[in-house]
């Protein structure tokens, strides 16, 4: 999901002269790109760090295995991005896809109002609100997310969600992922990204954002963020708020870790593989975790 995802990302920005090169250098250079990145962070890591860094980074890790943990034993946990890579195509009828279809259908309403508040939130918690230009921008991005109206289940695109930017009024969505998602708390998360990627816009309406947010992130991982992998992570963090959200908004039975979870099991994969667009599915829960220390606690304590 996340190659093909960051493909049709890219198509959006580049165009298909330059999809066509991109999917041939990964086609051709996989491992190496792979292999220089682990050992980046990998001598990154191994510098000491203060008391509280370690603290830091040993919540992270457990909250991170919380996750993983919650997705085994929860009857609705979600499917990782690698296993619906692996599995065969699924017909837009069958049960799965439809159910999966009519859950996103009906949750985009809620998807929409969280991602706006979400958005507004945290250009006020990295302070860009306010700056040269960005109150207009962040305006036309709210607009953009507004005006989405369907998500259309697709087939082809087996286990990816995108948005074509001649048509952003509509999500695109495999049927291998819409079905890889059985609970709300997922599909609001997934959503939620598909949503960011709309109001960003070939504008690039909220790149101070992603930039400020990725600066955060790289300096509290030590892990290369910038460009398209700043705007993927700054998706995949307002799905993880959008869903906490929710949560709050929706009250239930089930236990809180268990419904936090959902929004990022997808990303519990047994090959982490990163690419240029993308942190590994891995890296990105830790560093979700590390924006927000207040989720890593309430899944390791459960409040
Ligand atoms: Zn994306």
């Amino acid at each position: 999901m996340r190659v093909n995802h960051s493909y049709l990302d890219q198509f959006r920005l580049l165009g298909g002269a330059a999809l066509s090169l991109l999917l041939l250098v990964a086609t051709v250079v996989p491992g190496s790109t792979q292999a220089q990145r682990r050992t980046r962070a990998g001598v990154q890591t191994s510098h000491s760090r203060d008391r509280t860094s370690t603290e830091a980074r040993e919540m992270v890790e457990v909250a991170s295995e919380t996750v993983c943990n919650e997705r085994v034993r929860d009857p609705r946990g979600s499917i990782p991005i690698d296993d619906m890579q692996s599995r065969p195509s699924l017909p837009v009828d069958s049960p799965e896809a439809l159910a999966g279809a009519q859950r996103a259908q009906r949750l985009l309403p809620a998807a929409r109002r969280l991602v706006v508040a979400s958005l507004k939130q945290l250009s006020r918690d990295y302070n860009v609100s306010g700056t040269k230009g960005f109150d207009l921008k962040i305006q036309r991005a709210i607009a953009r997310v507004e005006a989405v109206k369907d998500v259309r289940p697709d087939m082809d695109s087996r286990d990816n969600a995108s948005v074509l930017m001649r048509n952003p009024r509509t999500i695109v969505f495999g049927t291998i992922f819409l079905a890889g998602l059985p609970s709300d708390e997922a599909m609001i998360s997934v959503l939620s990204h598909e949503l960011v990627h709309i109001a960003d816009g070939s504008q690039d309406n909220l790149k101070t954002l992603f930039r400020a947010v990725a600066g955060r992130a790289s300096s509290l991982t030590g892990l290369k963020i910038r460009d398209q992998r700043a705007e993927e992570l700054t998706c995949d963090l307002v799905g993880a708020l959008a869903t906490r959200s929710y949560v709050a908004a929706t009250p239930s039975y089930e236990a809180l870790p268990q419904r936090i979870s959902r929004s990022l099991e997808h990303n519990c994969v047994d090959t982490d593989e990163g690419d240029d667009d993308h942190l590994s599915p891995r890296d990105t829960i830790r560093a979700i975790l590390f924006l927000r220390p207040a989720l890593s606690r309430e899944l390791v304590y459960g409040r």
